[in-house]
């Protein structure tokens, strides 16, 4: 299998009505150029969205302005391999405009009984998803034989394969095969468990059709799960455009702490070098780009460019100076990228699906801030290797989790929960109670509810209540906990009473409620801590969570000072007897309605702290210019300060082992 190190990807759905398809393409002068940039991976369109290949079909729609004969994705899938470059085919399976309109019988039927025409970016009537293929109409036999035309008759080293919606479809086929599995059409979660489950069975015969692993194909599904690409596709892709809203700058810290444990295979970060797609006019700033890359490359993924083909093949040149220049940079730090994996301390345990809700992208942030090494890991995942357990605001606890939580607390090892956490499946008690320290009581309905820390702890935070943001629990602490802070009720709720509207609603009395608890190896906050930091971001809230990880985590893997910003970002990877730190010092700005990254942000004398693990230090070196910077130890904590840095920063440990 090809293993990617610098890829690019080129978009190209291109309308029924562009005149001059392909008819300024020098497939070997868009391959040199791609050599020029030092891409050894290209995804390119075999199919697009709008239904047309641009390929040498036998099967599917040839782009009707497509020059007779002429077969752009070989012309180039030759160019390429003259070059030592490899191609991954990219076909768009969920979509195909053209296909859709010769056949309405083959499009989706909404609940409502329309065709589906499912809003996916809010932009009414243009958009790709102007009609949308039903994955069991007959729609599913003419792809594959496409996708089979396609590996047969070149020598791709993979496929994207694109739009795996699982929308809800009530179509003849589907109702048929939802009565076959005892799924009523009626009902709408058994309408939208049937569209997954009819996704998923076509990338399922895909995938065997393909067989990518004994092939040695590289190939993933965008649209199904993480957990089911690392089954039946060969590597995983996260696909972010950060400055598109329906992703941010919060998906990639989400995913990339997910996706790097999931798979053997490679891991790739794709970006784009616009700000969105079909915005062909863009050219997003070099540190804007390096940022998001860095970031993957930090975490185990291999950076991948997303760019526009332009359909008639004119090449722009700025877009290849500029990849150019971001590979070239990249391309200095990868003797320490390569084979490195990332050292954690901390498990954060998933409520269910990975996604964007406020509780993860709270804990994700919160956790940046303080510099903290975490992966995200669900009921499948080995949780052998983390000394501290965090389940975050809504992970109740059934049979498999609440056995794994209990083999990882009969370890000796740690655990932090907040709200919900801890329940068992019915929300009535705490499953494993003595260990959290505290018996439920039902819900706290102050709205706003405060908090006071007590005792030492008091210190931590300005002495006044302090708002949480959210709704937490009713507890009980049980004897031999240490109660180290107090729920502050309000005089009242913030209602309206028919006549008055209570808007202003302070602080009034503190209660008996424990608003957080201490045990030996254990901290439970009774309110959703990490909702409430992404509702306000209080940097109080924060310096709860801090408190708690002290308390828990008393030496982590990275400790430094506010010599580092909270916004700055750190890793530790591994590889062999090289431990990096990975410092990453850039703010996406909103400007209007984007979010913008444009410069690289200097920083001097950061200090930090890396433990060990009873490692003896060699030398400590900044790469890639490999400039030796004085350290000391001190115990098992290796310290040293980074003179000046912008934007990107590796710091190089070389041990004895
Ligand atoms: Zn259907």
């Amino acid at each position: 299998m090809h293993h990617p190190k610098f890829v690019l990807f080129f978009d190209n759905h291109t309308m029924k009505a562009c005149p001059d398809v392909g008819h300024n393409y020098h497939a070997d002068e868009f391959a040199q150029n791609l050599k020029e940039v030092g891409a050894d991976l290209v995804g390119f369109h075999a199919k697009c969205n709008q239904g047309f290949c641009y390929y040498d079909t036998q099967i599917g729609v040839r782009h009707p302005s497509l020059p007779a004969g002429f077969d752009l994705f070989g012309e180039t899938v030759r160019a390429c391999k003259e070059r030592g470059i490899a191609v991954s085919a990219y076909l768009n399976c969920g979509l195909s405009n053209e296909d859709a309109v010769r056949h309405p019988e083959w499009c989706m039927i909404s609940p409502d009984g329309t065709i589906l025409h499912p809003d996916v970016y809010n932009i009414g009537w243009v958009t790709p998803y102007m009609r949308t293929m039903c994955l069991n109409s007959p729609y599913r036999e003419y792809l594959l034989s496409m996708i089979r035309e396609v590996r047969d008759k070149y020598p791709v080293a993979g496929f994207l394969l694109d739009s795996f919606n699982g929308f809800p479809c009530i179509c003849p086929h589907c109702v048929e095969g939802m009565r076959k599995r005892g799924m009523d059409c009626r009902k709408k979660e058994d309408v939208l468990e049937f569209g997954r489950l009819s996704a998923l069975r076509l990338a399922t015969d895909i995938s065997d059709l393909l067989r990518p692993k004994e092939n040695g194909l590289l190939v993933y599904f965008l649209g199904i799960s993480a957990r089911d690409n690392a089954r039946i596709g060969s590597y995983l892709e996260c696909e972010c455009l950060p400055t598109n809203p329906c992703w941010g700058y919060d998906y990639l810290p989400l995913m990339s702490r997910y996706y790097r444990n999931l798979t053997d295979g490679p891991v790739l970060n794709m970006t784009g070098r616009f700000y969105d797609w079909g915005d062909f006019g863009s050219l997003r700033p070099q540190a804007a780009v390096e940022y998001d890359l860095f970031f993957g490359l930090a975490n185990g993924m291999r950076p991948n460019i997303g760019d526009h083909f332009h359909p008639r093949g004119d090449i722009s040149r700025g877009v290849v100076e500029r990849v150019g220049k971001i590979y070239e940079k990249l391309r200095k730090y990868d003797e320490w990228f390569e084979g490195a994996k990332n050292r954690v301390d901390i498990g954060v345990v998933l409520p269910g699906a990975i996604g964007k809700n406020p509780s993860l992208v709270g804990l994700t942030r919160m956790l940046s801030e303080l510099k903290m090494q975490f992966d995200f890991i669900d009921e499948d995942c080995d949780w052998s290797p983390y000394s501290l357990l965090i389940l975050p605001d809504r992970v109740t606890l059934n049979g498999k989790l609440a056995a794994l939580v209990k083999k990882h607390l009969d370890a000796g090892r740690t655990l932090l929960a907040t709200g919900r956490s801890g329940l068992n499946p019915e929300g009535s008690a705490f499953l494993f109670e003595p260990e959290w320290g505290v018996k439920y009581r039902g819900e706290c309905d102050y709205s706003p509810a405060y908090f006071r820390l007590t005792g030492d702890f008091a210190a931590r935070v300005p002495d006044m209540p302090l708002a949480v943001y959210t709704a937490g629990l009713r507890t009980e602490a049980l004897p031999g906990s240490t109660v180290a802070g107090k729920v502050v009720a309000p005089y009242y709720n913030k209602h309206w009473d028919g006549i008055y509207s209570y808007f202003y609603a302070p602080p009034d009395k503190e209660t008996e409620l424990p608003f957080l608890v201490l045990n030996d190896r254990t901290a439970y906050c009774a309110f959703p801590l990490f909702e409430g930091y992404y509702n306000l971001a209080s940097v109080d809230l924060r310096n709860v969570l801090a408190l708690m990880l002290e308390h828990l985590l008393p030496s982590p893997l990275l400790k430094t000072d506010s010599s580092l910003p909270s916004f700055a970002r750190a890793f530790v990877t591994e590889a062999g007897n090289r431990r990096m730190v990975h410092l990453l010092n850039y703010l996406p700005e909103l400007r209007g309605k984007a979010l913008i990254v444009e410069e690289e942000l200097p920083l001097v004398n950061v200090k930090l702290g890396l433990r060990l693990d009873g490692a003896t230090v060699d030398k400590v070196y900044l790469a890639p210019e490999k400039r030796e910077i004085p350290f000391t130890v001190s115990g098992d904590i290796l310290s040293f300060t980074v003179p000046e840095m912008r934007g990107y920063c590796m710091v190089v440990t070389e041990v004895k082992k």
